[in-house]
């Protein structure tokens, strides 16, 4: 990997205070996690995958569902893709599962199914970042590699007050090699660990509890009254806006389902068809063009379904979704691998995008509230 050349970051004369009363603290406070009742590096790996931009609380139910699904590295690489990214639906990031399943496999040819404990070699992983690596290492097999998340370089900011943007990779990789310092012999897992609990529990974004804190004596930020202003971060560009279209298109009692493309967002997920309404065109112009450029399909369009604002990282999708029909005489394709006609029960059968779901939610809503109706006259 190509690395810039980091900052150097000074861990001062209170290195094995601080490291000692970080281990001490974290001894008594650290939160009961499911992924902490283990040293199995396959669950260490797969909650740190799920943890990357995602809360604990909401990651508690899909660990636990995950590992009832796939409880060793072999059972995950002999699944199918479908089937991880069905157990993945809903925490985004989809790329991260996708990952983590052909690391799987990699692992299973190359090492027998074991996590590695080499460095280089989890380095080689699909989707194992710095920050990854340095976690299964450390907690998994106590190795001394440091595990800087955006928690640790929040809580070294202010530490040892340090001023540079935290978004920038030579700051991260600075912090890295404070982190390393600092670590105690022998007790690597759980000081990343305790380094990462202080900055989730106590040096929290706003309003750090210094109070509470076990390193707060040491603290240079505390000390300059400077901790509400750190760390710095360049702000993120705001998300780019982009008009979607999506067809809920009927056949014969039964609804097109197709997969996108397995490269870029969301990769490998089933969705309703459509794509970007170009500026100005309708839900219902944008679909007529793209349904027959894709799939040949002539529409009759019946109406509006619903309307879904969804936002990612770089983007919001303002979806519009329209129900349609196979206009007669209309060329119908085949199933293949990337197209299905599915009733609409099945449709929870497939991995679709959370803006997806709420459309095949509004479109069953809209089903169920039909039949009612009919049974009422
Ligand atoms: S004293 Fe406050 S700012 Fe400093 S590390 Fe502790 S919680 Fe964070």
């Amino acid at each position: 990997m190509k690395r810039t050349k980091h900052r150097a970051y000074d861990d001062g004369p209170h290195a094995a205070n601080i490291a000692g009363a970080l281990l001490n603290w974290f001894a008594v406070h650290q939160r009961d996690l499911p992924w902490r009742r283990s040293r199995d590096a396959y669950r260490i790996w797969v909650s740190e995958i799920m943890l990357q931009q995602t809360r604990v609380e909401t990651v508690r139910p899909y660990y636990e569902r995950w590992l009832a699904q796939f409880p060793t590295l072999t059972a995950l690489a002999e699944a199918p893709q479908e089937q991880v990214l069905k157990a993945w639906e809903g925490l985004g990031y989809y790329s991260r599962a996708r990952n983590l399943h052909s690391a799987a496999q990699d692992v299973v040819a190359r090492y027998g199914g074991e996590v590695p404990d080499d460095p280089d070699a989890v380095a080689t992983l699909k989707g194992v970042g710095p920050y990854t690596a340095g976690a299964v290492l450390s907690i998994a097999f106590n190795r001394s590699v440091p595990a800087v998340d955006g928690n640790v370089m929040r809580l070294f900011s202010r530490l040892f007050l340090i001023e540079d943007d935290i978004m920038q990779p030579a700051t991260r990789q600075g912090m890295e090699q404070l982190a390393l310092a600092l670590i105690p012999a022998g007790q690597a897992g759980n000081f990343n660990q305790a380094l990462m609990e202080l900055g989730a529990l106590v040096c929290s974004p706003t309003s750090p509890k210094c109070l509470a804190c076990p390193v707060a004596e040491y603290c240079q930020a505390l000390a300059a009254g400077r901790q509400e202003s750190l760390p710095v971060k360049a702000k993120a560009k705001a998300p780019r806006p982009v008009d979607v279209a999506a067809g809920v298109i009927f056949h014969e009692g039964r609804v097109l389902l197709v997969r996108r493309p397995e490269e870029g967002l969301l990769g490998g997920l089933w969705e309703f068809p459509g794509g970007e309404r170009p500026a100005g065109a309708t839900c219902e112009q944008a679909l007529h063009q793209r349904i027959a450029e894709s799939y040949g399909i002539e529409l009759e369009i019946e109406g509006h379904l619903t309307d879904v604002r969804h936002v990612f990282t770089h983007l919001v999708w303002n979806l519009a979704a329209c129900t349609a029909r196979v206009a007669p005489g209309s060329p119908i394709p085949e199933e293949s691998e990337t197209l299905r006609w599915v009733t609409p029960d099945q449709i929870s059968r497939y991995p679709l995008p959370v803006a997806h779901q709420k459309v095949a939610a509004a479109l069953l809503a809209c089903l169920s509230g039909n039949r009612q109706a009919k049974m009422r006259r």
